[in-house]
């Protein structure tokens, strides 16, 4: 199969202080590779460089839709402790087109195999959580089968995070053992470049190969296209469609 993925649903402004490109720059540089549609998700309040409450607050200032390009209002969270704690509270997280929760190792304490399998369950409970983010950490391995099982029965999504490559090179083995189970499961899975930068955005070529040796068919894809991401969030979160068609700040 043809990696035709055309979306960025897992990009960090700089107001994640780590990351490097301005919301304009991103739509830019998004408009010129031909993709359709480009979430945000900065990191949540717990990391140091993360963006504070006010950040995903205000979000509503952006419009969701420029020219082609469906800008999503999103945010990266941080799992916080093994009760899939996050770090945005309920209201906020309320207010967001998509919600990819992950473990980041300053605001996360290892524990076992068991904390972390119920660590990730409960995110996967919480209603405004839509993924998990880059789980394929040694230091937070988790019963696969059990958090997988999960995920299917809530309509959930595996991430599968280009950016691990180089950043999370431990990562990798569990990420293709993860990546064959959604496989086998029938489980939703997304990929993504996990930008920090524009020269970041459409480097997508390491995951979607994965995810391809994986067995990942494209229908598990959620985010192959604008179309079928949209569906995907209207269908699992109750939103109405014309939500994203918003050209205008609300
Ligand atoms: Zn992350
Ligand atoms: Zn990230």
């Amino acid at each position: 199969m043809k990696n035709n993925l055309s979306t960025e649903v897992h990009v960090h402004t700089l107001v994640s202080h780590h990351a490097y490109s301005t919301v304009g720059e991103l739509v830019q540089r998004a408009k010129e590779l031909g993709i359709s549609l480009l979430a945000i998700t900065d990191h949540g309040p717990a990391t140091r460089d993360g963006a504070d409450a006010w950040h995903f607050m205000n979000l509503k200032v952006l419009p969701r839709k420029i020219g082609d390009l469906y800008l999503l209002k999103g945010a990266e969270v941080n799992i916080i402790d093994f009760e899939g704690t996050v770090d945005l509270p309920e209201n906020l997280l309320k207010r967001l087109d998509w919600v990819i929760a992950s473990i980041h190792s300053p605001c996360f304490i290892p524990g076992t195999v068991k904390d972390h399998t119920n660590t990730y369950i409960k995110a996967l409970e919480n209603p405004y959580i839509d993924a998990l983010g880059h789980s394929g950490s040694p230091d937070y391995a988790y019963d696969i089968d059990a958090v997988l099982e999960t995920a299917k029965r809530y309509d959930k999504a595996i991430e599968l995070n280009n950016h691990s490559f180089f950043m999370r090179k431990k990562s990798i083995e569990n990420c293709r053992k993860i990546a064959r189970r959604c496989a086998e499961l029938g489980v939703n899975v997304v990929l993504s470049t996990d930008a920090h930068s524009v020269f970041d955005l459409g480097e997508n070529e390491l995951c979607w190969n994965l995810a391809m040796e994986a067995g990942i068919r494209e229908e598990q894809i959620v985010n192959l296209n604008a179309e079928r991401f949209l569906n995907y969030l209207c269908r699992r979160k109750g939103f109405d469609r014309e939500r994203f068609e918003n050209t205008k700040p609300e």
